[in-house]
Formats: structure tokens, C-alpha cells, sequence
């Protein structure tokens, strides 16, 4: 046995002796498909060739109202990839290891609703940079789809008050919105388990969140290791969607013990159980006479 099987046996032991399983999902998560993120670090040299100026820059609300055209270019070419349609197999597995009742919480940094697109429940799900599909009318704040940010023009505007869209992910300066921050830190001090997908522990946003957790509650599954890591436990790291599912085949539903209340309900089944082979013998005899 690898190394590697070994480490995804320990993991998926965790997970299985867990029902409250905290997932952080980094940028790598998307990036397996092709997405680039808001910030795109690795199209750093492209973004400052065409806009002449970084994604730091951009995605901020000055260069939003300075230059609008520029900017819904960047957010329709950079952010928003329409190409790629799939969700990514990790997240189908993250849902799967929630409707398995391990998972209870993910903290996500994508800006696309993944989880949500693959059926996670908005409760279950903190997006810590916010939504493309939450572009707003600052004007009277109805809600447009990233659908209609790529159909409607250069820079779309509400079909209503003709101003165009504030986008609905978070700028680049301004403050992450304290209520998630909140939400996450205590995520993560409630779990037994933290698992980084697709990203390091040094990551700005989530090391903040680790100093709620132990090391030995702390899985990382990236692409490949990154200095700091060494503080959790169990690290794997290569295709991120390969690892997830090779653990999540592991991992087992929680069983719900019966609950004390419902013993009526299989007692009523026994009863029609009961009536239904009556009838059958009734109907056997019935049979019979008439032969
Ligand atoms: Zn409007």
C-alpha cells in the first residue's frame, strides 16, 4: 500500500467517525476546470497587457465607475469563463459527503455558486467572496444572473433604471462582509474535522480560521504542498478531485439510530402485513373451494 492509500484510509476514518466535517475551499478547486477566480494571479502578466493595469486594481469600485467597459471586460473574459459549464468532481463529492451527514459547513472562496449549483443548501454554505450571480441594480437592488451580465452589451445595465450593475462578488479593497467572517470562525470552531481543499494553510482567509482548530483535526488536499502546511496532520496532495473521491468511496452515511416515537409505524405495517396474508389465505380457500 502507498502512502498515499494509507493517508486516504486515516482520512476517510476521520471523516467516518465525524458528523460534523468543516470544509474550506480554496481557488485550486475551481482552477481544476478552468476557472480563473477574480484576482487570476496566474494570468497576472495577460491581465496587465490588456487593461495596463493589475486585477488588484481592476476589481475595485474606483475602476469600476472610472472605466465601466473595462471593467465588465475583465469580469466577462477573466472572471466569468463561459466555456466551462461542469461543476467540478470535488464539490460533487463535498455534496455527497454531506448528504452523508459527515460534512455540515463548507467556507468557499469560489465566486461561482459551485456548491450550490451542485445542490448544496444555502445555509450550508458561507461564499466568502460573495456570488457572479448576485450582480445588483444599486438603484433599486434587483438581482441579475451572470447569464445576463455576458448577454446584455459592453456594460449591463438594470432594465429598469438603465445604471449599470454592481457585481456580486466582493472588491478587491473592501471589507469582507464580518457577518460570514463570524459565521466561518465559528464553523470551524464547532467541527471535529477541518479539511483545506485546494489550497494551503497559509492562505490569508483561511489561516485566519485555523487558529480555532488542532493540527491533528486539520486534513490539507491540494495540487501540490505549500510551505506551512506542515502544521495539519494528514496532507495529500496531487489531483484534488482524484483525492476526493477516492475517500469519499470510503466514507460511510451516518446511521441515524431509530427514533423512539415511530415503533407505530412498523407495527401498522405488521398489521396490514398481517390483513394482506389473510386475504390471501381467504382467497386461497376461495381457490379451492371453487376447484
Ligand atoms: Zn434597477
Amino acid at each position: 500500500m502507498s502512502v498515499d492509500e494509507r493517508m486516504i484510509d486515516e482520512v476517510a476514518k476521520i471523516i467516518n467517525e465525524s458528523e460534523n466535517v468543516v470544509v474550506l475551499s480554496g481557488r485550486k478547486v475551481f482552477r481544476e476546470i478552468g476557472l480563473n477566480g477574480v484576482t487570476a494571479e496566474h494570468m497576472a502578466y495577460d491581465i496587465e497587457a490588456k487593461y495596463g493595469h493589475s486585477s488588484n486594481e481592476i476589481v475595485t469600485a474606483a475602476f469600476l465607475n472610472w472605466r465601466v467597459e473595462d471593467f465588465f471586460d475583465y469580469f466577462k473574459n477573466v472572471i466569468l469563463n463561459p466555456k466551462v459549464k461542469e461543476i467540478p468532481d470535488s464539490v460533487k463529492d463535498v455534496k455527497k459527503l454531506m448528504d452523508y451527514g459527515r460534512v455540515k459547513k463548507v467556507v468557499t472562496r469560489d465566486v461561482y455558486s459551485l456548491y450550490s449549483k451542485a445542490g448544496c443548501e444555502e445555509d450550508d454554505v458561507i461564499a466568502l467572496n460573495g456570488t457572479v450571480e448576485d450582480n445588483k441594480c444599486p438603484n433599486c437592488g434587483k438581482i441579475y444572473s451572470s447569464d445576463y451580465v455576458l448577454d446584455n452589451g459592453p456594460v449591463p445595465t438594470c432594465a429598469d433604471c438603465k445604471v449599470p450593475l454592481r457585481p456580486g462578488f466582493g472588491m478587491y479593497n473592501e471589507m469582507m462582509d464580518s457577518g460570514k467572517i463570524n459565521d466561518s470562525c465559528q464553523a470551524v470552531e464547532d467541527a471535529d474535522v477541518v479539511i483545506i481543499l485546494g489550497s494551503s494553510a497559509k492562505a490569508k482567509v483561511f489561516n485566519n480560521l485555523l487558529r480555532y482548530i488542532e493540527e491533528e483535526k486539520l486534513i490539507i488536499i491540494s495540487d501540490v504542498e505549500s510551505f506551512g502546511d506542515e502544521v495539519a496532520t494528514y496532507r495529500l496532495y496531487g489531483n484534488i478531485s482524484d483525492i476526493m473521491n477516492k475517500i469519499t468511496e470510503k466514507v460511510t452515511k451516518v446511521e441515524k439510530p431509530e427514533k423512539e416515537e415511530e415503533p407505530e409505524v412498523p407495527e401498522a405495517d405488521d398489521k396490514e402485513a398481517d390483513a394482506k396474508e389473510v386475504d390471501e389465505k381467504t382467497a386461497d380457500a376461495t381457490d379451492s373451494k371453487e376447484e
